[in-house]
């Protein structure tokens, strides 16, 4: 099965996904398949040149697992990291995810230097987005959004075939879409962001604000019975339990994206919009069904006629799977950092 688009490698690469809690590698064949796989956990604490030998030594031990005529046949490495990042000069800017000493670190240089291969770093929401395009979700589409909610809210966007990268390469913020305008403030220094309603941490933040007010007894009570502050997860637990203000922290969270994705659906006329993260995949048709019916009642009529409104289809794996789009566009010219 490999992908029908020619953007995504013919041959096999190298995925890295750098996250905030784990590093994983792989083997990636032109089908989708993955031929060996490690992962280990990311050593923020000891700083950034610790986290860049772990990469290195991830990524070796994967190529030293594959098969001979796979490691013969490797075209590159793709690397994907939470931003922002500059996928130009294969830096990290500034990972508020991984801690303040991982500003303007350089990663695609020592990788490359270190496995004599060529490589390319992207953010993992355009990385997913790629996966979804060549295996998931979003398979050949060439109008597409990525969005993923999970503890924050990214996003990337696929225009007539192309990532659209903006003037800096960090176009596709969706989660720092206004939806509120006297809303919560925002981790980013914004007000009523999407990020700051519907993410796994802004609720957890609106979660521990309301307990403290003392007028949410049943969530109160959960928090100490718990011994810590509620998570998102623990909200849909209250919520499926009859909690109302666990009801009415989701029932907002859920308006304020399915509010977004209006906006969306009407701004970049997607033929699919592909909804991941391990908040969307825990919520379901929770989120994406209100999200639906705002797009029929308030999109136009001919951009909601056409969007599909979807969940990402390749889990874990996608920025893994990703990479095959990520080296192949590098290679086709066709690359956000260019
Ligand atoms: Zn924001």
């Amino acid at each position: 099965m490999t992908s029908s688009d020619h953007s995504f490698s013919a041959a096999p690469v190298l995925a890295l996904d750098l996250g905030a809690s784990r590093i994983r590698a792989a083997v990636v064949l032109p089908d989708g398949s993955i031929a060996a796989r490690a992962e280990g956990v990311t050593r923020s604490s000891d700083g950034p040149q610790a986290v860049v030998a772990d990469m290195i030594g991830l990524l070796r031990a994967v190529r030293a697992a594959a098969p001979t005529e796979v490691v013969a046949g490797l075209r590159g490495i793709g690397v994907c990291a939470p931003g922002p990042l500059d996928a130009a000069s294969g830096r990290l800017i500034d990972t508020p995810n991984l801690g303040p000493a991982f500003r303007d670190i350089p990663i695609t240089a020592p990788i490359a230097a270190a496995l004599g291969l060529p490589a390319v770093l992207e953010r993992d929401t355009v990385v997913a987005l790629l996966g979804e395009l060549g295996f998931g979700a979003a398979r050949d589409a060439r109008d597409a959004v990525y969005i993923t909610v999970s503890t924050g809210v990214g996003g990337a966007v696929l225009a007539a075939g192309r990532l659209l990268a903006g003037a800096d390469g960090l176009a596709g913020e969706i989660g720092h879409l206004t939806v509120d305008l006297d809303g919560p403030m925002c981790g980013c220094g914004g007000r009523g962001h999407l990020e700051a309603i519907t993410s796994g941490s802004g609720l957890a933040r609106a979660a521990a604000d309301l307990v403290a007010t003392g007028l949410a007894p049943g969530l109160a009570a959960m928090a100490t019975l718990a011994g810590r502050s509620l998570s998102a997860r623990d909200l849909a637990d209250a919520e499926a339990a009859g909690d109302p203000d666990a009801a009415a922290l989701l029932g907002r969270a859920r308006r304020a994206f399915a509010a977004a994705m209006v906006g969306v659906v009407d701004v970049f006329n997607p033929e699919v919009v592909v909804v991941g993260g391990s908040l969307a995949h825990g919520q379901g048709e929770r989120l994406l069904g209100p999200a639906r019916d705002a797009v029929a009642r308030e999109a136009f009529r001919v951009q909601a006629t056409r969007v599909r409104l979807v969940p990402a289809r390749l889990g874990d794996d996608v920025g893994l799977v990703g990479a095959l789009g990520l080296v192949g566009r590098r290679a086709a010219g066709d690359w956000a950092g260019n």
